[in-house]
């Protein structure tokens, strides 16, 4: 399996309109972050997790021939505001896409996307999308997908472990029930947001704690704000925890 990862950036990515700081302006192309998303490429199917705004910019970067799937962890607007861009996939592969969330988010889902779904768009070109539910582990095409809750500030959310790699995106805490979820990881990708603590976000060093406590092989963050200069915070880091960056790919 190739994971790709299409945006690392936090909710008003890298560069930050407006801002002049030194990592809205560094020209290390690492510094440069869209929305966050995670691709997962195995068996000649594509899967996507959340669909962010930036989500056409980034399929068009990686080159996107289909999509199979996307699976949400939750509806905030950096996440799934992309999902109309999903229409040219539905196009040329003329069997609605499957989308996956828990109730919640399904249903902020249905209200923000409602011309997708009340079956009344008059003027054509819509995507139509194939909405399942997550209520515990599922299957896409022979890989096992187990959602993970975790506590985005006080929403619930989830992320997703599928075989030795989680992908934890907006957290603030792990339950307790959560930690067996994550035993034995080769990869963990985890949300990192900056080096201050935020009241919904994990920070650099929080993450680093999780890291320690939760021992993957390898560790990589993500959902990073513009107080990160990758090359700065990746000189601190330990070797087998790593900066992701857009367009970053692990095969596993
Ligand atoms: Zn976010
Ligand atoms: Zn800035
Ligand atoms: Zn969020």
């Amino acid at each position: 399996m190739k994971l790709t990862f299409l945006g690392t950036g936090t909710s008003t990515g890298v560069p930050t309109l407006g801002c002049r700081c030194r990592v809205c302006t560094s020209a290390d192309p690492r510094d440069q972050r869209t929305r966050p998303s995670l691709l997962l490429e195995y068996d000649g199917r594509t899967v996507v997790i959340d669909t962010t705004p930036d989500f056409r910019a980034q399929a068009l970067r990686h080159q996107m021939q289909r999509l199979d799937a996307a699976v949400f962890t939750h509806a905030h607007a950096d996440h799934i505001l992309g999902l109309d861009d999903v229409r040219p996939f539905y196009f040329r592969q003329q069997t609605p896409i499957p989308i996956y969330a828990e109730a919640h988010c399904l249903e902020n889902i249905r209200r923000t996307f409602q011309y997708i779904f009340d079956g009344v768009y008059p003027y054509g070109g819509i995507a139509r999308l194939d909405p399942h539910l997550i209520d515990g582990p599922f299957d896409l095409w022979g890989l096992r997908l187990t959602p993970v809750p975790v506590l985005h500030g006080n929403l619930p959310i989830l992320g997703f472990r599928f075989g030795q790699a989680a992908y934890l995106t907006d957290f603030s805490t792990i339950p307790e029930t959560s930690l067996p979820l994550l035993d034995g990881l080769e990869v963990l990708i985890l949300d990192a947001l900056r080096p201050k603590p935020h009241p919904a976000h994990s920070s650099i060093e929080q993450s680093l704690a999780w890291v320690e406590q939760l021992k993957p092989r390898r560790a990589f963050f993500t959902h990073m704000a513009h107080q990160v200069s990758h090359a700065e915070i990746s000189a601190s880091l330990p070797p087998h925890v790593r900066l992701a960056y857009d367009g970053l790919q692990l095969d596993l």
